[in-house]
């Protein structure tokens, strides 16, 4: 079965389930994005601060698999937001990822405190015209900070990429976006790994056979999510992309619906950003 795509608002396509990549060195990125290619994946998540552009870049360039066929996202760094610091910081990327285009550009974090946001979109809009980058995006963005960049540029996101895993399930957000044609795109899916001895979740993974991991996936991709799980580990690699042929039922969604917590968030909040 093929990973599903998901239709942005820009008209493009993007595999709903990816592979994330922080917190792996550059060295390797390699080896773990060889693996995340051997499993099937053909999404792969960085970012200028994970420091494995190039790693990832040469993952890809090594494998074969022919440039449009892989859905590359990276992200500009809060140092270089400001309108032409953008042009500079995708220029650097493209050459540490050794390619001429990224599929999906995001703006890293909203930082209140720089309030340079819309001059980086604006940016970025231009670098999408200029076919550097095919799609546009943000991520930790508020509400506010998202109305705002529609107001002042008339060009929507098409993604939001936040913190969101069945501690932390943010509706307010998701309904927000989906109001505004903007898809979700879930970091810490998997709650970073510490969610994963929840009892219910446990129950529900027995149930069907599969591991809590796979179970979490699985309510990530029903609800629509766009979903990112990092592992070094070969075999939590292949488990986090065989979530795509069984079905949840609307209990075990009734279930998972309820873990949901005020304070469930583990990474920062974008006000201390
Ligand atoms: P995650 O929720 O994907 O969890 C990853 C951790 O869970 C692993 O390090 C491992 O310890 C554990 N794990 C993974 N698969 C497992 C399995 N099958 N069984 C048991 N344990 C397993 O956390 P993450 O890495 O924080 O998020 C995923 C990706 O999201 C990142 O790699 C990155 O690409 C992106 N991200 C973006 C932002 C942002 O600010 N935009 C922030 C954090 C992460």
């Amino acid at each position: 079965m093929s990973v599903p795509g998901i239709k942005l608002n820009d008209g493009s396509e993007i595999p709903q389930l990816g592979y994330g990549v922080w917190q792996v060195g550059n060295d390797e990125a390699v080896a773990a994005v060889n693996q995340a290619l051997e499993a099937g994946y053909r999404h792969i998540d960085t970012a200028a601060v994970y420091g494995n552009e190039e790693g990832v870049g040469r993952a890809l360039r090594g494998s074969g698999i022919a440039r449009g066929d892989i859905y590359l996202t990276t992200k500009l760094w809060n140092a270089d937001q400001g309108y032409d610091s953008a042009f500079r910081a995708l220029d650097a990327s493209l050459k540490r990822l050794g390619t001429d285009y990224v599929d999906l550009y995001l703006i890293h974090w909203p930082v209140p405190s720089q309030d340079r946001f819309l001059d980086t979109w604006r940016a970025l809009i231009e670098l999408r015209e200029q076919g550097l980058v095919k799609s546009i995006g943000v991520s930790n963005f508020r509400i506010a900070d998202v109305e705002r960049v529609i107001k002042e540029t008339d060009v929507t996101p098409v993604l939001n990429q936040i913190e969101l895993h069945p501690q932390f399930q943010q509706n307010e957000l998701r309904v927000f976006h989906e109001k505004k044609g903007i898809a979700t795109e879930a970091w810490s899916p998997l709650g970073q790994g510490k969610i994963l001895e929840n009892a219910d979740l446990k129950q529900i993974a027995a149930k069907h056979g599969k591991t809590v991991a796979q179970i979490i996936l699985r309510w990530h991709l029903d609800i629509g999510n766009i979903v990112i799980p990092k592992s070094v580990t070969p075999s939590r690699i292949r488990e986090n992309f065989d979530v795509l042929n069984f079905k949840l039922t609307s209990g075990d969604h009734d279930a998972i619906s309820a873990l949901n917590a005020q304070d469930g968030r583990i990474g920062p909040h974008p006000d201390s950003i």
